[in-house]
């Protein structure tokens, strides 16, 4: 059964259509790639999963259950870090945990294991405004997972980043995917992320009907 399905989606904005009949179906556990040029509504479909934005008509389900807000179920990680500045690195990880209400200790336990996952051990006390790009995205992935989401949703994560930093993190990602995972929805508009990433591949035109195609590449992972 599909993690996550679409059903009959239309999405418009102002009555100005962006999204059309969208069926779509990403099994569990699975690493898609939503390709398509800027504008095209890769940041739309994510955010309706997220909970962020609702369908103008159809339904989004994940894990068979309608979509109708944002839960921790299902993390989001986003372009620009969104992280606490006033917060550790440590603080920003523990954050869902916290929400949860979980004892002090084990927040902690939990926060330090993350930030170790993602190769930040040493760093939990430092804030934001210290970190690199990449070290702030990994922050923002460990407290994605932090929550043990059954699904990561990833827009255009690793798209501030230089060229280099942009390569380690996508296959540092590769390998946290590899170890915990999860169905993973992550926005692109570089054909080359896709296929390094992906093990499917859905192609978006800017046309509002414009899911052309959905390639299943079948890519072995590298
Ligand atoms: P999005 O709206 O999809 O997040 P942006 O417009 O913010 O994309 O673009 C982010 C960066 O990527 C910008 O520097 C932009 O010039 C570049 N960019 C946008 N579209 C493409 C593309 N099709 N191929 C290569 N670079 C692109
Ligand atoms: P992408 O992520 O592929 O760059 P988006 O999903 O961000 O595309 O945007 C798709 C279209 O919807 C764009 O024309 C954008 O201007 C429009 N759009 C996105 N969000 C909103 C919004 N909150 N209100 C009005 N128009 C929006």
């Amino acid at each position: 059964p599909a993690k996550i399905s679409f059903r009959g989606v239309r999405k418009s904005y102002d009555n100005v259509p962006v999204l059309e009949r969208v069926d779509l179906d990403l099994a569990e556990n699975s690493f898609t790639c939503l390709l398509g040029p800027s504008g095209c509504g890769k940041s739309t479909l994510l955010n309706m999963i997220a909970g962020f934005a609702a369908p103008t008509a159809g339904e989004v389900l994940v894990g068979g259950r309608r979509v109708d807000g944002p839960d921790a179920d299902r993390g989001v990680v986003f372009q620009e870090y969104a992280l606490f500045p006033w917060r550790t690195a440590l603080q920003n990880v523990a954050f869902g945990p916290m929400l949860k209400r979980l004892p002090r200790r084990e927040q902690q336990v939990i926060a330090r294991k993350y930030l170790a996952l993602v190769g930040l051990s040493g760093h939990e006390d430092k804030y934001p405004s210290s970190l690199s790009g990449g070290m702030k995205q990994r922050v923002a992935i460990a407290r994605a997972l932090a929550n043990d989401p059954s699904v990561l949703l990833m827009d255009e994560p690793f798209g501030a980043l230089d060229a280099q930093t942009r390569e380690t993190m996508q296959e540092e990602l590769l390998r946290i995917w590899e170890r915990e995972r999860k169905t993973l929805v992550f926005v692109t508009h570089s054909i080359s992320e896709a296929i390094f990433l992906a093990d499917r591949i859905v192609v978006m035109g800017t046309r509002p009907g414009g899911i052309k195609e959905v390639l299943d590449n079948d890519l072995p992972h590298p």
